[in-house]
């Protein structure tokens, strides 16, 4: 998926989960965008101009699911606003995000003072798995340990040998 269509998904999804999650008081018509600065935060909203923001960083290592939580968050931060409670951290936040399964905190893990390391992305074509590895593999390929456990009585198989996507700079 490009970015332009994670981020209509993540449209889509502000308003189901103001439906689903928020009685559907959250106004329909939020920006929601990409913040390719955003380093610290997973996301950040901003009342004044009607804008949450996605950072793209945190999208790229953690993947759709957590840009999903953290849009999530920025939601009850919106929807504590609207209810003109305070809508910071704080107790009430706490309380609504266990209520609705919504993560509490703002940032994922990334360790500042270390070199990006690199990682080799590969996908088993049968199942769609994808498998990171240190190394570039040479000799025999890899193959997919679960496809090949399950629909090769656990040996190799060259049907389930995994195929390079990308290498990936892990932060
Ligand atoms: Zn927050
Ligand atoms: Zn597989």
């Amino acid at each position: 998926m490009t970015d332009d269509e994670v981020l209509a998904h993540l449209r889509k999804h502000y308003r189901a989960a103001n439906r689903e999650k928020f009685e559907g008081i959250l106004p329909e018509d939020y920006h929601i965008e990409w913040n390719p600065l955003l380093r610290r935060l997973t996301g950040r909203i901003t009342y004044g101009l009607r804008l949450i923001e996605i950072s793209t960083f945190h999208f790229r290592s953690y993947g759709y699911q957590d840009a999903v939580a953290t849009l999530e968050h920025e939601m009850l931060h919106l929807y504590l606003y609207r209810r003109g409670l305070p809508s910071g951290h704080n107790h009430h936040f706490k309380r609504e995000a266990q209520l609705r399964g919504i993560r509490v905190f703002h940032s994922n893990d990334y360790k500042r003072n270390q070199q990006p390391r690199d990682r080799w992305l590969y996908e088993c074509p049968s199942c769609g798995r994808m498998v990171f590895r240190q190394r570039r593999r040479e000799g025999q390929a890899l193959a997919c340990g679960i496809c090949c456990r399950t629909l090769a009585d656990g040996a190799w198989d060259e049907r389930f040998c995994l195929r390079l996507v990308r290498m990936v700079r892990m932060v």
